[in-house]
């Protein structure tokens, strides 16, 4: 992602929103209500718009949502060497006046926070060693873990008003765990800066809603089978909100029969587990985004208190409760979910 290593594809989940916001409209009234739906590739995902409007203005408004995922890529991406990220963490820049960093670096250390370090922008370096996406993925020798590790400190990242600094050496800030939330609200924002008043953008499965569907009523958004593309275990109604998913199987290699993704625990450096798909529902998309990749984290149990304690957030957690060799998937609902959502893990 913008090391941002943003989710690549999630076909599953982007054909269901898209099958159930127009599709089953279709199946109550002849005429389509007004909608258009445009994708593109940007932070490496796949992003899908939905806006209920005419085609000439959908066609623009989406082109303007796509803009600012490029502008917001361009900045933190932590792999594209002109950003602002990128410079910061290389030490070309020791400090950087920027609404928008400043903005979600700020969110990110209130999540480390709250979450007692399970989320943690400044995994950079071991995300970077870990670098689960190069062509010929390895696990990294333990003292270069070690080494990467001594590097996360939330505390050496500064943010005052505008204005960011990093206070460590070697210190290297990763936001793909939450830049892609951040882009899905200023899309939504934009939208509504338009005049829309119904839209929905699915990043790669990171998923924000305004309003209702074209033709009224709920949206439907799919949760993926972590272990099964093709398959959706569950489906939330959502009108407004967001919800985002981290995966263990977006992005990771197999070696030895083990299974190394891109979620590290910044405790240990290593991939975390046993967690293997946590979904949040939350207000808006950088939070959703953040908490989940939080959640993820942690141990499952600690995970479920986690989100329970947050006001308007809700989660599904999907876990191993088998061994690693033998998996057995079981999950936890947080307590706002369990009347509303039918998990189907089979
Ligand atoms: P997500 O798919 O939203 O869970 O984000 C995962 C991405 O966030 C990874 O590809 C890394 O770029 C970054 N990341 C990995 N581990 C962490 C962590 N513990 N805290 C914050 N960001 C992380
Ligand atoms: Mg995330």
């Amino acid at each position: 992602m913008v090391s941002l290593h943003l989710k690549r594809v999630v076909p599953g989940l982007t054909a269901l929103v898209l099958l159930l916001a127009l599709g089953l409209f279709r199946l109550k009234s002849n005429r389509p209500p007004e909608s258009y739906s445009a994708v593109n590739l940007v932070m490496d995902t796949y992003v899908r718009v939905i806006v209920a409007a005419d085609n000439r203005r959908g066609a623009a408004a989406c082109q303007k949502v796509f803009a600012e995922f490029k502008r917001i890529e361009q900045l933190m991406s932590s792999q594209i060497p002109t950003s602002l990220v990128y410079r910061l963490n290389s030490g070309a820049l020791r400090q950087a006046d920027d609404p928008d960093l400043a903005h979600v670096l700020k969110t990110g250390i209130e999540v480390a926070k709250l979450s007692g370090g399970a989320f943690d922008p400044t995994v950079g370096a071991l995300v970077k060693l870990w670098d689960v996406e190069s062509p010929e993925p390895r696990v990294p020798p333990v003292d270069s873990i070690a080494m990467a590790l001594k590097l996360v400190d939330i505390g050496a990242v500064k943010v005052e008003s505008t204005r960011v600094s990093f206070h460590k050496r070697g210190i290297a800030v990763d936001l793909g765990g939450i830049a892609k939330g951040y882009a899905i609200n200023r899309g939504l924002q934009l939208l509504e800066g338009l005049g829309i008043k119904n839209a929905l953008i699915d990043a790669g499965g990171d998923i924000g809603i305004i309003g209702e569907r074209p033709g009224g009523g709920d949206w439907r958004v799919g949760i993926q089978h972590p272990r099964n593309p093709e398959k959706i275990i569950g489906i939330l109604k959502m009108s407004g909100g967001a919800v985002a998913t981290s995966g263990d199987y977006q992005r990771y290699f197999m070696s030895r029969g083990h299974r190394y993704h891109h979620i590290i625990n910044p405790k240990t450096g290593w991939p975390a587990t046993p967690a293997v798909s946590v979904t949040v529902v939350a207000p808006g998309a950088e939070t959703a985004d953040a908490l989940a990749t939080a959640a993820f984290v942690m141990n499952p149990k600690q995970g479920l208190d986690f989100l329970e304690d947050l006001p308007r957030v809700e989660g599904v957690i999907i876990y191993n409760a088998g061994t690693e060799q033998r998996e057995k998937l079981d999950y936890l609902l947080t307590s706002g979910l369990r009347d509303k959502l039918r998990i189907d893990l089979d």
